[in-house]
C-alpha cells in the first residue's frame, strides 16, 4: 500500500510554530516513505473559525516548502459523507441521542458513562454520543510506544454530533482519514489521546487503522501549549527560513548549512531524515 499522510489545520487561526512542526514532521514521513502528502482543512467549527485563516494558512504552506500532491479537502464541505457514516452508528445503535447538560455531568465526574440523567425533550435537538463499550483500546504509537486507554472511564460517551448541529472532529477526523486513504497520521502530541476514540470509531465504521506517529508538542516558556487561538509564534511566510530551520532543530532533523531557500533546506533534511529518530517526547519547550 502506498504511504499516504496528511496536515490537518483546523482555521483557527495564522499558522503558528506547532502547527508548522507539525506540518514538517508529517511532510518529511509522508516524502521519505516515497509516499503521497494531503491537507485538510477542518473548518467544521464556525463558532471557532477565524475569517481568513484557511487561505492565510495555504498559502503559508508553499512559502515554507511544504507543497501537496492534491487541492485541501474542506471539511465544510463533507457534510453528507458525515451524514452517512452518523446514519449508519445511528442505524447499528451505536450512537444515541442525550439531553444531559454540561452542568449534569459534571456532576458525575464530567464524563456520560451509559446513563443518561435529563430525560429526552423533544422541544430541544440533543447532542448524539457513541455508545462507548467497556474494554481497552490499545494501540502502538510510533514515537511514543504502547497506548491503552479504558474508553468509558476516561471519555466515557463522547459526543460525534454537537447540540448546534455540527459533527464532532472526532467524527470528521475518522471519515476524512479514511476518505483520504491516510496510512499514517503524524501530528502532535496533544491529539494523542484522542486516537483511542478515533480507532473506536474506525472499528465501528469498518475502516481500515493507520499507523500513528505522535510528535512532541511545542511549549512556550510558561510551559502552555502553543495555540493559533492564542495568537502565540505566528510563523512568517514571509521569512520563512528561520522558522523552518527551528521547526527541523525541534524535530532533531539535521540540515546542511547552505541552504538558500525552503526547498533546499527541506530537500537536505529529507537526504539526512530518518522517522525512527524523531523525538520520543510527548512536549519540549521553545
Ligand atoms: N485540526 C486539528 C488541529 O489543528 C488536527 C487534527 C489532526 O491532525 O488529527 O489541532
Amino acid at each position: 500500500m502506498t504511504y499516504c499522510g496528511r496536515f490537518a489545520p483546523s482555521p483557527t487561526g495564522l499558522l503558528h510554530f506547532g502547527s508548522l512542526v507539525a506540518a514538517v514532521g508529517s511532510w518529511l514521513c509522508a516524502r521519505h516513505a516515497g509516499g503521497r502528502w494531503l491537507l485538510r482543512v477542518e473548518d467544521i467549527d464556525p463558532p471557532r473559525e477565524v475569517a481568513g485563516s484557511a487561505q492565510a494558512i495555504l498559502d503559508a504552506l508553499p512559502a515554507f516548502g511544504l507543497v501537496a500532491d492534491a487541492p485541501a479537502l474542506f471539511q465544510s464541505q463533507r457534510q453528507a459523507a458525515y451524514d452517512v457514516a452518523f446514519d449508519r452508528l445511528r442505524a447499528a445503535d451505536l450512537a444515541f441521542p442525550c439531553w444531559c447538560s454540561r452542568a449534569q455531568l459534571a456532576a458525575e465526574g464530567g464524563l456520560h458513562r451509559g446513563r443518561c440523567i435529563a430525560l429526552p425533550d423533544p422541544d430541544r435537538p440533543p447532542a448524539w454520543r457513541m455508545r462507548v463499550p467497556d474494554g481497552t483500546i490499545a494501540f502502538d504509537d510510533a514515537l511514543q510506544g504502547p497506548q491503552r486507554q479504558v474508553l468509558r472511564d476516561e471519555a466515557g460517551d463522547f459526543v460525534i454530533r454537537r447540540v448546534e448541529g455540527y459533527y464532532a472532529y472526532q467524527l470528521a477526523c475518522v471519515v476524512d482519514d479514511a476518505f483520504q486513504g491516510i496510512t499514517e497520521v503524524v501530528r502532535g502530541t496533544d491529539l494523542l489521546d484522542s486516537t483511542p476514540r478515533q480507532i473506536l470509531l474506525q472499528r465501528c465504521l469498518g475502516y481500515p487503522t493507520p499507523a500513528y506517529r505522535h510528535l512532541p508538542l511545542a511549549l512556550d516558556g510558561q510551559g502552555h501549549k502553543l495555540s493559533k487561538s492564542g495568537q502565540a509564534h505566528p510563523v512568517d511566510p514571509g521569512d520563512p527560513l528561520p522558522a523552518l530551520r527551528r521547526a527541523l532543530a525541534f524535530l532533531d532533523v539535521q540540515t546542511a548549512a547552505g541552504a538558500d531557500s525552503p526547498a533546499a533546506l527541506l530537500q537536505a533534511a529529507l537526504e539526512r531524515f530518518d522517522p525512527a529518530r524523531l523525538p520520543r517526547l510527548a512536549a519540549r519547550t521553545l
